[in-house]
Order: C-alpha cells, then sequence, then structure tokens
C-alpha cells in the first residue's frame, strides 16, 4: 500500500514521491527542488530515479546529501548515459576532508542506464565519495529494480537527449479483512506487517508468525498461527497498483509509442502538460508536451487516473487551461 503523490505545484520542479504506508520508506522520481520534503520524509528514500540532469530535475541531489550526510543510508539511484560524470562533479564540488572520522554508512549505489546495459558504481560517504566499486556492467531488459515488493522499468524517450520515463508496479496487494481479524479475536499491530512480508516473498504455509500485543500491567503477549491458516481467514491478496511518470520529452511518433506502451493500464499516470495546443511549435522547439497530446496519451494508454505537471511559467494566471485541454482530450 502507498501513497503517490507530486512534490511541488505544477508549475514547480517535477517529482513524484512514491511512500509504502506500513513501511517507513518511499521511491522518489526526479531530484528537482526537495524543500517541500521534509527530513524525516527524505531519510525514507531508498530508490531515486532520475528522468534526466537538466537544473530542474537535479538541483535537489546537494539538498538530499546535506541530509543524509552522517546518517547510515544506502540510496539506489538511476539515471541516463553520462549520469556518474554528472553526479560526481556535483560531488567534487565540496570538500570532503574530514568525512573519513564519520562513524555512519552512507552510500550511494548509482546505476547509470544505457539502452542495452546497466553500469554501477559504488560511492561511500568514508572514502569521500570516490568510486570505489569496480564497474559492473549488467544487460538492460527494461527493467531497473524488482525487489519482493515493487518493481521499476524504464524507457528512454527523446528530449534532444535521452530522458528516462519510468514505470513502478508494486506486487500483488495483501488487504487484511478487520472484521474477521475482530472475529477472531486477534489484535492489529506490526506482526501485521511481517505477515504481508512473509506472504509477498512467497514463505511456506507452515511458516509459523508471531502475533503480538501489548497488555497494560501484564506487558506483551504472544502467539503464533501458521501462515497458511492465516492466509485462508484474515486475508485477500488483489493485485498491485502501477504509476507511471513521464516528463520532458517531445511529441514525435516513436515516443508517442513508447510513452502508450509504457503507461498502458495505470492505475495513476503521471505526465508533464507543459504547453497549451496553441502553442504546439514552442513545445516542439523545447522538447516538451502540450496538454492536449499529454491527454491524448493517457487516454490511449488507458490510464485510470492522470496527474499533470510540469507547466511552462508562460501560463502562470491560467494553470485551468491547460487542465482543461488535457482532460477534453483524456475523456475523448
Ligand atoms: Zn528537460
Ligand atoms: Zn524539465
Amino acid at each position: 500500500m502507498f501513497n503517490a503523490y507530486l512534490i511541488n505545484d505544477s508549475f514547480g520542479d517535477p517529482g513524484v514521491y512514491v511512500e509504502f504506508k506500513y513501511r517507513h520508506s518511499a521511491i522518489l522520481f526526479d531530484l528537482g527542488d526537495l524543500h517541500n520534503l521534509n527530513p524525516r520524509k527524505l531519510l525514507k528514500i531508498s530508490h531515486i530515479f532520475v528522468s534526466h540532469t537538466h537544473m530542474d530535475h537535479f538541483i535537489g541531489f546537494d539538498y538530499l546529501l546535506r541530509v543524509c550526510l552522517g546518517r547510515d543510508r544506502h540510496i539506489s539511484l538511476f539515471g541516463p548515459p553520462g549520469f556518474h560524470q554528472q553526479l560526481e562533479n556535483k560531488i567534487s564540488a565540496y570538500t570532503w576532508n574530514l568525512v573519513e572520522n564519520y562513524m555512519n554508512d552512507f552510500a550511494l549505489h548509482v546505476t547509470e542506464v544505457h539502452p542495452e546495459r546497466k553500469i554501477h558504481r559504488l560511492y561511500r560517504c568514508r572514502t569521500a565519495f570516490k568510486p570505489e566499486m569496480e564497474e559492473v556492467y549488467e544487460s538492460y531488459n527494461g527493467t531497473l529494480t524488482e525487489s519482493n515488493f515493487f518493481t521499476v522499468k524504464g524507457e528512454f524517450l527523446d528530449h534532444k537527449i535521452p530522458c528516462l520515463a519510468y514505470r513502478f508496479e508494486e506486487k500483488s496487494r495483501v488487504n487484511i479483512k478487520k472484521n474477521v481479524l475482530e472475529e477472531m479475536g486477534l489484535p492489529v499491530g506490526v506482526w501485521l506487517v511481517n505477515l504481508k512480508d512473509r506472504i509477498l516473498c512467497g514463505d511456506p504455509d507452515d511458516t509459523p508468525i508471531r502475533i503480538w500485543w501489548k497488555e497494560e500491567k501484564r506487558g506483551t503477549k504472544e502467539t503464533f498461527v501458521s501462515l497458511g491458516e492465516l492466509k485462508e481467514t484474515i486475508v485477500k491478496v488483489t493485485p498491485g497498483q502501477k504509476i507511471t511518470y513521464i516528463t520532458d520529452a517531445v511529441y514525435s511518433e516513436e515516443n508517442a509509442r513508447k510513452i502508450i506502451e509504457l503507461a498502458e493500464a495505470s492505475d495513476l499516470l503521471f505526465i508533464e502538460a507543459t504547453f497549451l495546443q496553441e502553442d504546439a511549435d514552442k513545445a516542439a522547439q523545447k522538447y516538451h508536451l502540450t496538454a492536449f497530446q499529454a491527454g491524448t496519451l493517457a487516454r490511449m494508454a488507458g490510464a485510470k487516473r492522470i496527474s499533470l505537471f510540469h507547466f511552462s511559467p508562460k501560463y502562470k494566471g491560467t494553470p485551468n487551461l491547460l487542465v482543461e485541454e488535457a482532460m477534453r482530450a483524456y475523456n475523448g
């Protein structure tokens, strides 16, 4: 279960924060201005997917680094060709002579994505962020990362430079039937998170699940029930949700095909709507989508909901025009 939302308003720097409700973790699409995310939220982030390194998508890297410094954090970052060098350029702007005394373990696992391969490098705070791992090459088939809980795929779009669009797919959703839980006299609590994890990891049915709760004066109480029994009684598994993040792309036949394919049947599609269709020539010059194009692509992809962003400042007083144009095209 998660919440996904734009970090800034439609005119602000692009970026989507996806927060996993019970896991104390989050992922982020794009690294623009992050000041709307407080440090507590930033410190939950495990994965960051950067579309490209234009300033409005990458300026937040320094702020993130600042917040994470001195903490035990490992963050995986993904970005387009040239990403390692650009990240190293940012890091090398600072002086790191005292970090070897830091006791904590802060590290960046950075994957540069190319059309046919992924290249990994590791940067540790304690070694002044000098790339310390041999580069690892891996073939790239569209999937960037996969865990027990989600998969993220990436597709290259043309923005005069390669720009990555992303699709996040939640694995199955494990829902708890609260009424049955109550009937069985079982408490709600953290043990349910463990139960969900065990189901998503595919653990065998005879796995004992510890159910525990606190009682006033009598302390912690516990009981054990098999995973199989809980699956049959209190659990309902439904398909996971899909989110797509599309920004900074020119409208071309090839981009349109890739966007429709990537965003197919998304539960929520975040898509840029930078210009009005009457300014389509400007959109083409700047390699961005118009609101009409965004709405049309969303409809053709069968997206269930859309969220629009990256509005040009040209429409500062009239954002509703962009929204209305996109929604008209989306609704057909
Ligand atoms: Zn751009
Ligand atoms: Zn941009």
